[in-house]
């Protein structure tokens, strides 16, 4: 899903840091959007990218009417058309009787990120990039830091070392010990998601019409779209551990379960692949990009609105290394950590935050 606005809502952006900061974060969010959509056509990379638009659903009354305000605020303050779509409209949208009506963005897309990211690894090489896969960096230093005038940075890999001139460290979810200041500052959430055999195009058209980008306004949220081939891909935070098999196939029935409550009328579609992996939030909620003390430059944090943000961040990120000044307010905020030493990078406190925002969702 490459979708408009970042994880924190803008109701909250604007709370925060005022109505022209908000501003300006929120649309860093559409030209993320704009640049993903550039960089595909530009790279001719074939990976299904349709501005499809998204539709937010209501879990609970509640949030649809907190959905009006953010619409309000979203049309008022920020120039960015939305549409409300109340419970009885609803069916246009998706044949479920599970929400509370709908806030449909359609500026956002969707995309199958392994063709997308496949393409940008091809579009890389082609610009004279060398990849290594499977090559873990496991230590960075300033070279020859002794002697003074040294430049650049010595990177000690599983296969080798090399020389670099400058270091960006674009780990996201899986930012590790490799740099302490940023691993204080990432939390790691797994994220898991299933995906039913194709259906056929009639329960297809009923599922999703417009095939819309889909999620919900728990803070537990499911989210879900079609594929190409018309299977039902179906994600949620069933989990909030790494992914490894064992947490797959749990959060595979968790979501299965999750997916027939939005969808009854799957009960005999099987479910054919599951899988899942790291989204890295940060403790603002807010994706972070700059330099470290250590000279090493970073764009991470996206909680799981990367896709598109992390593309243009991390292009940002390459223009700020080829000596232009970036504006934007990510790379100027301050990048928090938790109080007091609290965090290291094992977040300890992921089980009581879960157990809050269950009973947030269950209350709201
Ligand atoms: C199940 C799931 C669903 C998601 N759905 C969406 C979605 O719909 N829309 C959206 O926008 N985002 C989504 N995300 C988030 C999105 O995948 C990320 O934001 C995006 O992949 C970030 O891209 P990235 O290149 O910055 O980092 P990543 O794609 O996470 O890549 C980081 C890489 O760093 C590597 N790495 C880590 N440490 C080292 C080291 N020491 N040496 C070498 N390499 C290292 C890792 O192996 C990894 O390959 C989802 C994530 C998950 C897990």
């Amino acid at each position: 899903m490459v979708l408009t606005g970042l994880k924190a809502s803008v109701g909250k952006l604007v709370a925060r840091f005022g109505l022209h900061t908000a501003r300006e974060l929120f649309c860093t969010s559409i030209e993320a959007i704009n640049y993903v959509e550039q960089v595909i056509r530009d790279q001719g990379i074939a990976c299904d990218f349709r501005r499809c638009g998204h539709i937010e659903l209501a879990y609970k009354p509640s949030h649809f009417a907190a959905f009006a305000r953010e619409a309000e605020m979203l049309q008022d303050h920020f120039q960015h058309p939305v549409r409300l779509i109340d419970k009885a409209h609803l069916s246009a949208e998706i044949e479920s009787d599970l929400y509370h009506g709908g806030l449909v963005d359609e500026a956002s897309a969707g995309l199958n990120p392994a063709q997308y990211a496949i393409g940008l690894a091809q579009a890389a090489e082609r610009a004279g990039a060398r990849l290594f896969e499977r090559t873990r960096v496991e230590r960075i230093e300033r070279a020859g830091a002794a002697s003074a005038g040294a430049k650049g940075f010595d990177v000690t890999t599983s296969r080798g070392t090399l020389h670099a001139g400058e270091v960006i460290i674009a780990t996201n979810g899986y930012t590790g010990q490799l740099v302490p200041w940023l691993q204080r500052r990432i939390i790691p959430i797994g994220s898991y998601i299933i995906a039913t055999e194709p259906v056929d195009a009639g329960l297809a058209q009923r599922l999703n019409p417009r095939r819309r980008m889909m999620f919900d306004s728990k803070n537990f949220l499911y989210y879900f779209r079609l594929s190409a081939d018309n299977r039902l891909i179906f994600g949620g935070r069933a989990g909030f551990v790494p992914a490894d098999a064992n947490t797959v196939r749990e959060s595979a029935e968790v979501l299965r379960r999750g997916m027939l409550q939005v969808y009854p009328q799957l009960r005999e579609v099987a479910v054919e692949y599951a899988w899942g992996g790291t989204l890295g939030f940060t403790f603002d909620l807010l994706p972070h990009a700059g330099t470290t003390a250590d000279g090493l430059h970073y764009a991470l944090g996206c909680g799981g609105h990367g896709v598109a943000l992390l593309s243009y961040l991390g292009a940002c990120v390459a223009q700020r290394v080829a000596g232009e000044r970036i504006a934007n307010p990510l790379f100027s905020l301050p990048f928090p950590t938790a109080p007091a030493g609290l965090y290291n990078g094992n977040p300890w406190f992921l089980p009581l935050a879960g157990l809050y925002y269950r009973f947030l969702d269950a209350i709201s």
